[in-house]
């Protein structure tokens, strides 16, 4: 399914489908300067084609190598569509992954990434690095018209979940967040729930939130306490979501991820 809602110069393309709606998933791609930023996932990936051939952009941007940013970036490939993409996110495309049945249940499959493809320029569109979130994860950023495409680096202010440690690291995600406030956005459109209301103030929370979460995390690792203790003491039991995703998504993969990057300090 997708719902087009329109903000001034933005349109919000937002996608789902009836799988991803029950597993409580959306993603919104956004067409701006005659770009459009991510190709959302494998299922609508027929509705996405279709959008962009009756609306035939420069180009679309990658922001990083999820199912629900770069699920159709064979499929715009072989359709001849242009695309920007920093080399780490093309490579993690082309590589083979390991996906848990939730991500092939709420996205679809993820064809890799082997067409030949071709870049284009995108002015007044600049690409920034905004890393922790995935190891190639980038915002989008209109300097004249001070708006932040931010992809993945709001969702909420306390995402208490993380990916195993080789793939998300939460505490760079706090650098990554005041390195784009730096640049002073009005306008914040996040890839799950469009555009943010005080979008630079929640931002500034999530990273406050970080900060201190880890702060409390790094104290009782001082004290030996074990990454499950951590986790239920600081950031609550798991919840069925861990279980069903085998730990895919998990409150000690936070923990894992705070030590690990603890120790490299
Ligand atoms: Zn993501």
């Amino acid at each position: 399914m997708l719902e087009i809602a329109t903000y001034g110069d933005v349109q919000r393309l937002h996608f789902s489908t009836r799988r991803s709606r029950a597993a409580g998933y959306s993603v919104s791609c956004y067409a701006v300067r005659g770009v459009v930023i991510d190709s959302a996932f494998d299922d609508v990936g027929g509705e996405l084609l279709a959008w962009i051939a009756a609306n035939p952009p420069r180009g679309v941007i990658i922001t990083h190598a999820h199912d629900d940013h770069g699920g159709n970036v064979e499929r715009l490939a072989r359709a001849g569509v242009p695309m920007q993409m920093q080399p780490d996110t093309a490579k993690l495309l082309g590589t083979p992954q390991t996906r848990g049945w939730h991500r092939h249940w709420a996205w679809g499959d993820m064809p890799r990434f082997t067409s030949p493809w071709t870049s284009f320029e995108s002015p007044g569109l600049e690409t920034i690095a905004a890393r922790g979130h995935s190891p190639d994860h980038y915002v989008v950023w209109d300097a004249e018209r001070e708006t932040l495409f931010a992809a993945d680096l709001y969702l909420s202010v306390k995402v208490k979940v993380a990916h195993p440690v080789y793939r998300e690291d939460v505490r760079q995600q706090i650098a990554s967040i005041r390195g784009v406030l730096a640049l002073k956005p009005k306008r914040v459109f996040d890839a799950h729930r469009g555009l943010l209301k005080d979008g630079a103030v929640v931002l500034a929370a999530k990273a406050n939130w970080i900060e201190e979460t880890c702060g409390r995390i790094d104290a009782l690792i001082a004290r030996g306490w074990s990454d499950r203790a951590i986790a239920r003491e600081v950031l609550g039991r798991e919840t069925m979501f861990t279980y069903a995703t085998f730990f895919d998504w998990s409150r000690r993969n936070f923990v894992a991820s705070v030590r690990q990057t603890g120790r490299q300090r």
